[in-house]
């Protein structure tokens, strides 16, 4: 029997990647759900291709000219934010891809984890924000985590067959991103169309800039903590501009294990999606002769302050990622809208960590309210500045 998956995010960059996997690997996958927040348009053409059970549109306004579209077909159409929760009910998933960016995605991907879904996450951002939340609701639910992120996917498999095995240190690789090298002076004066250039990675906006300020490094050290239980201590960022090595363990007997491919987000979209099995793709194999000489170096946290920010935020605990993640959020769209610069980023984060109050053991209600709070304190620094 087909695995039958519901693609949340699917218009999205991981989202449109992860239907490219299920066209070629239409054996194994069928799609049971598509959502799109305003892409209505993608998102029909996407039913009309793949022909899910249910499509869910976030923004209720485009309900209608969704509906009018999918109707003649028998793919049933839900509009809003607890459609999006709603649909995890539905028995007919198999799997969920979480691929909905930003904060927006904690409230259905906790509604996965509550129907027992088997979750392969892409999203970063609610492990940060909710991480403590999300490894409670795993645990109760007896419900598996498969990471799709390139570098914790990697120490996911790296970590395989391991057991119990005593880890010394989780290793996260970073391209860089575009202004890799770049001093204060050079900094200043980026531009938002100059750091969605990366170099390596084609993906959405949000994770392409915070590629280039290192936050999305900062994240994901946040995760690596959830998803594998590691302290800020075990925990290193290693510049490696290739991307070629994802990521690398340590074990405690001095042995390294290391995931290695070319850089393309379909491997672990497919790893995730076909796990625990493997299956024959046609994407283009690594040629180690060909790619030469790999670097790595430490990265710059004097320049590129993000990535101590977060750091910080992980030591600290409670809602301090949370507010880390919400700041960050509209800071990236401050800069994005070029209302900030490149250095102001930062900034901004560190002045919300400071400013919006500490919460130690966090509810659900909690994490909302201060996500909601952070961005309107964070829109305001951005208003005075
Ligand atoms: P994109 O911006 O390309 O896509 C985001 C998706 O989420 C779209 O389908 C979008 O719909 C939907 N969406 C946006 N806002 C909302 C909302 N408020 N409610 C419901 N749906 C919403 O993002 P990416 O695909 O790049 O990234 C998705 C997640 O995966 C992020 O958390 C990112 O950090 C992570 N990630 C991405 C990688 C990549 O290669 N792109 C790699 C590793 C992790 P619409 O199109 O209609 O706006």
């Amino acid at each position: 029997m087909k695995k039958r998956i519901g693609i949340f995010g699917s218009t999205g960059s991981v989202g449109r990647q992860a239907l490219e996997v299920i066209k070629e690997q239409d054996d194994y996958f069928e799609v049971e759900v598509l959502t799109a927040y305003r892409n209505a348009t993608l998102l029909i053409r996407q039913a009309l291709e793949f022909k899910p059970n249910v499509v869910v549109i976030a923004d209720d306004n485009l309900y209608k000219q969704v509906f009018k579209a999918l109707d003649p077909y028998d793919i049933k159409v839900y509009s809003g934010d607890k459609a999006l929760s709603q649909v995890m009910e539905m028995e007919t998933i198999d799997l969920v891809l979480m691929a909905i960016v930003g904060f927006s995605a904690l409230v259905p991907t906790l509604a996965a984890i509550r129907n027992k879904k088997q979750v392969a996450l892409a999203n970063k951002e609610c492990l940060v924000v909710a991480g403590e939340l999300i490894r409670q609701q795993t645990l109760e639910n007896r419900v598996q985590i498969i990471p799709v992120d390139s570098e914790h996917n990697a120490v996911f498999q790296c970590l395989m067959g391991e057991g119990n095995n005593p880890v010394e240190k989780i290793v996260l690789t970073a391209s860089g991103g575009p202004f890799k090298g770049f001093d204060r002076k050079k900094l200043e004066k980026v531009t938002p169309r100059e750091a969605l250039k990366h170099p390596v990675w084609n993906m959405g906006q949000k994770v392409t800039i915070d590629s280039a300020t290192l936050m999305n490094k900062g994240l994901e050290a946040i995760e690596a903590h959830w998803l594998f239980d590691v302290s800020s201590l075990e925990l290193q960022i290693l510049i490696h501009p290739e991307s070629i090595i994802h990521s690398l363990v340590y074990f405690a007997d001095g042995s390294v294990k290391a995931q290695m491919s070319r850089p393309d987000m379909k491997i672990p979209i497919q790893f995730a999606l076909s796990y625990p099995g493997r299956l024959t793709s046609r994407i283009k194999r690594l040629d180690l002769n060909q790619q030469g000489i790999l670097h790595f170096e430490a990265p710059d946290v004097e320049n590129f302050r993000n990535l101590a920010l977060a750091f910080e935020a992980l030591e600290k605990g409670g809602n301090l990622s949370c507010i880390l993640n919400a700041a960050n959020e509209i800071a990236v769209q401050g800069f994005l809208r070029e209302r900030i610069g490149f250095l102001q980023i930062p900034e901004l984060i560190e002045r919300c960590m400071q400013s919006v109050g500490f919460i130690n053991e966090p509810s659900l209600e909690d994490y909302i309210e201060t996500d909601k709070f952070t961005r309107i304190k964070a829109n305001e620094f951005i208003n005075n500045s």
